[in-house]
């Protein structure tokens, strides 16, 4: 006799159950292995074949550590199953989680339209490895909206989004960009970053993108301690891109791919704490006097509050706040009295960050110019403690 709960099948991990069910079950076989409820850390390079014809045919599962292990796979498949994708392949950070799927759809001649506020590390791929390739890169308004089609040209292969952007947290109409760019060039490729929302607030492929991009780095691992990317594709561009992915050499470490499926299995709850504790604090900072804007789309005053609530079920934890009329060295004193916001990059972990990011670099979305602008990582702490902190913050930047 079978128990359900040991043999996971489709059933238990469709979508019409709870997200922490699925969250709690998706990609891990434990009758596979002996019933131990967490698949296996292979570290892997080499795999045996039992005999000959086997390996000529490549016919077991399994044939070499960098095309993936039951470990990998597990990560995988649980992430295929969120996003609705036809594959996903892991990559060792959420930078090479973009630029891994440009390399494997973009050819020379190609123009490429990349939304001015994605992640701005991924501006340097793209104006120094990708115009040496003789790809054309040229950056967009997030609010484009239907202009965007006098943006297309014959040779327009690649579009890249992210929503709610990068430090300044403008929306983006991302299906309406998706159609426009299908509709214009059905062989075009959307990529979007998913990095913010996770598939639990937003599935881009429901929405008309092609490829969703983690940093999962970010929520999925969730504890500041891995470094990954991961790449979901759908049917129609997967084997393209696993593929290319395969021809490169991409590959991740076991024990990596493990802690990261150990994070997935909390998202859901951390979730909830981040955006509920984000809420409270993004209220208490609009009505702050020394703040002229919150930037965060979940807020009703936001720009983009009316796409984010036709389009994403949540809100995570990371947003910006303007400081008005405050110098950056000014707005120092503010970031050095923090006692539990930590100064440092990435975010999505389970302590608070803070810092100050710089618009400098942006050719068409100009970040706030009416202040300094200060981008907090809201941690699992409780936010009554985080807001006293950042109370001590404003008496610094006064007496400063
Ligand atoms: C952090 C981040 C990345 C890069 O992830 P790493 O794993 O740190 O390389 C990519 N996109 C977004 C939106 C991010 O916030």
């Amino acid at each position: 006799m079978s128990n359900d709960f040991n043999d996971k099948n489709e059933d238990q991990t469709s979508s019409n159950v709870g997200i922490n069910t699925r969250l709690s079950h998706i990609g891990n076989k434990p009758m596979d292995y002996h019933g131990f409820v967490n698949p296996p850390v292979v570290r892997a390079s080499t795999v045996l074949f039992p005999d000959y014809e086997t390996m000529r045919d490549r016919a077991q599962p399994y044939v070499y550590g960098t095309y993936g292990t039951p470990t990998t796979d597990a990560l995988c498949n649980a992430l295929s199953e969120l996003e609705g994708a036809a594959g996903t392949r892991l990559v060792p950070s959420g930078l090479a989680a973009i630029s891994v799927p440009v390399l494997a759809f973009a050819r020379a001649g190609m123009h490429v339209l990349v939304v001015d506020s994605l992640y701005s590390p991924n501006r340097r791929f793209c104006n120094d490895v990708l115009s040496r390739l003789g790809v054309e890169v040229e950056y967009f308004s997030p609010h484009a909206g239907a202009d965007f089609a006098k943006l297309m040209r014959p040779n327009t292969g690649i579009v890249m989004l992210e929503a709610p952007a990068s430090n300044s947290f403008e929306m983006c109409d991302t299906p309406l960009i998706a159609n426009i760019a299908h509709e214009k060039n059905p062989d075009c490729v959307v990529m979007m970053d998913n990095t913010w929302a996770t598939p639990l607030f937003f599935k881009p492929l429901d929405y008309g993108v092609d490829v969703s991009i983690h940093a999962l780095t970010k929520y999925p691992s969730g504890h500041s301690d891995v470094l990954m990317g991961g790449v979901s594709v759908n049917a129609r561009h997967w084997e393209q891109f696993n593929d290319a992915t395969n021809a490169m050499g991409i590959c991740v470490g076991g024990d990596d791919a493990a802690l990261v499926l150990r994070g997935l299995r909390t998202m859901g709850v951390r979730l909830a704490h981040h955006e509920k504790s984000t809420m409270e604090i993004c209220r208490w900072l609009w009505k702050h006097p020394e703040v002229s804007r919150v930037l965060y789309p979940a807020l009703p005053d936001d720009p983009g509050h009316e796409l984010w609530k036709r389009d994403f079920k949540g809100a995570s934890g990371l947003f910006s706040f303007v400081i008005r009329g405050k110098g950056r060295d000014d707005c120092g004193a503010f970031l050095n009295a923090l006692k539990y916001h930590g100064l440092g990059y990435s975010w999505a972990g389970y302590e608070s960050l803070a810092v100050m990011p710089n618009f400098g670099d942006r050719v068409v979305a100009h970040g706030p110019d009416e202040g300094t602008t200060i981008r907090i990582q809201v941690g699992l702490e409780d936010p009554q403690d985080l807001i006293a902190d950042l109370e001590r913050g404003f008496a610094a930047l006064k007496r400063s």
